[in-house]
């Protein structure tokens, strides 16, 4: 097949990113505008408006460092889920609307296979585990007949919503999960947290009300983050090490915001060497919410045949990674 460009748009969650790939990978733009609330989490609605105000700045700038006019791309790629529905609503507006203005296919993407797809891109693995740790998502998965599987995950709250949760108790300013890695640097002594582990499945909304709890209690903040640390990021190393025994995977790789943790990237890196797997993290640019994933995944897609029609285009709040065929591997 000739060269294709695809246009990514991502507004799952606080970013809104627009990104332009070639298929051969080279990453030709990568432009992201990340909403930051002024207390608190995000709210859907403000974060959509962030959205709709730094678009049409976002996708300009996209195409200039790409030298590309709209009329050069091949598709308009766009992840349609999982998100919260207000923010992907814009995105997939935006996605809609070009690929009528311009005549363009319209390819649906699934955040979290994107996620995925630009770690193996970047690390050059061709069949990892995969460890998937966001603000919004706590997922380890590997391909398996069809599709990416899910060989565990969180009950409640995702590992970044966990960190970010409780930088938020301390008062720390948001995005909190590299607030509290440095501060854990410091910390001297493990205190005592519940350590739930389910099956292959965790659950950190336990551990976030208990480091609460120690916090009013007037522990120090250095010891407290290096303690949620400690169990947040052990509990989701056992759950890998037995996917990895199960599944044999000879790479382990770890995406998602989370994955800039070096504390984390360490003890996975552990866990890999024990089993005698690779390990590699997806580099700090594309580990949090982009377009170049989305493009890039995009890029997969639709060289695959994977298109939508606009009038079929939902966003999908809800929509899981193991509900995606993937027919590109
Ligand atoms: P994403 O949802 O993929 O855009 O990733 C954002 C999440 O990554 C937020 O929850 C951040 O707190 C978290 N994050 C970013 N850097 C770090 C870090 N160094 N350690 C822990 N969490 C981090
Ligand atoms: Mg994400």
């Amino acid at each position: 097949m000739r060269k294709a460009i695809v246009l990514g748009i991502e507004s799952t969650a606080h970013t809104f990113g627009c990104g332009i790939v070639d298929s051969y990978g080279n990453i030709l733009a990568n432009i992201n505008d990340t909403y930051i609330p002024v207390r608190g989490g995000i709210h859907p609605r403000e974060g959509a408006q962030h959205h709709s105000d730094v678009a049409p700045k976002v996708i300009k700038r996209a195409l200039n460092e790409a030298g590309l006019r709209l009329g050069h791309v091949d598709a308009i790629a766009v992840s349609l889920g999982p998100g919260l529905g207000p923010c992907l609503r814009v995105g997939a507006t935006i996605a809609r609307a070009l690929a009528v203005a311009y005549n363009k296919p319209l390819v649906p993407v699934n955040h979290a296979v994107a996620h995925i797809e630009i770690a193996k891109l970047t690390t050059g693995f061709k069949n990892p585990l995969v460890v998937f740790v966001s603000g919004g998502n706590t997922v380890i998965a590997a391909y398996s007949d069809g599709r990416y599987r899910v060989f565990g995950e969180t009950l409640d709250i995702a590992l970044g919503n966990l960190l970010d949760a409780f930088a938020r108790e301390v008062g720390l300013p948001h995005p909190g999960g590299p607030k509290v890695e440095e501060l854990a640097r410091r910390g001297e002594r493990l205190l005592k947290l519940p350590y739930i582990v389910k099956g292959q499945d965790v659950s950190y909304s336990g551990l976030l009300t208990a480091a609460i709890r120690l916090l009013k209690e007037g522990h120090k903040i250095e010891d407290l983050c290096y303690t949620l640390q400690e169990y947040a990021f052990s509990m989701l190393a056992e759950v890998v090490e037995r996917a990895l025994a199960y599944t044999e995977k000879k790479e382990l790789v770890l995406t998602g915001g989370v994955a800039a943790n070096s504390e984390l990237q360490r003890k996975l890196k552990i866990v890999a060497e024990e089993h005698g797997a690779e390990f590699g993290v997806v580099p700090k640019a594309l580990a949090g919410d982009n377009g170049a994933m989305i493009a890039w995944t995009g890029v997969l897609a639709y060289k695959h045949g994977v298109t939508i029609e606009v009038e079929k285009s939902y966003v999908k709040p809800r929509w899981r990674l193991d509900e995606v065929d993937i027919p590109w591997i």
